[in-house]
């Protein structure tokens, strides 16, 4: 079984924000949990289907893979917010 924490440091560019982030980043987005891309963007990286089925219930998947929707500025906003907090925790 792996650690939540194994991909963390591997990185891809990400559709929605034109840059590189770390799978730490999208295995937490949404207020802890993972992106509701996550599967699309990481499956070619690594098996993110298993990875997923060992650390999260099939209702938490259920729910970030399908989130209630925000309005665009909502969710440009708390994208903005968790990427400064990425930056900051890996300046540290
Ligand atoms: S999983 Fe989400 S945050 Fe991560 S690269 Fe894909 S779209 Fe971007």
């Amino acid at each position: 079984m792996t650690q939540k924490e194994d991909h963390d440091k591997e990185v891809i560019r990400c559709p929605r924000l034109g840059g590189e982030v770390p799978f730490s980043y999208c295995r937490t987005l949404q207020d802890g949990m993972p992106c509701d891309r996550v599967v699309i963007c990481w499956e070619l990286v690594f098996d993110i289907g298993t990875f997923l089925q060992e650390h999260y219930t099939p209702a938490e998947i259920k729910k970030f893979l399908n989130p209630t929707p925000k309005d665009k500025m909502s969710t440009l906003l708390d994208i903005i917010e968790q990427a400064k907090k990425n930056i900051k925790r890996d300046k540290t």
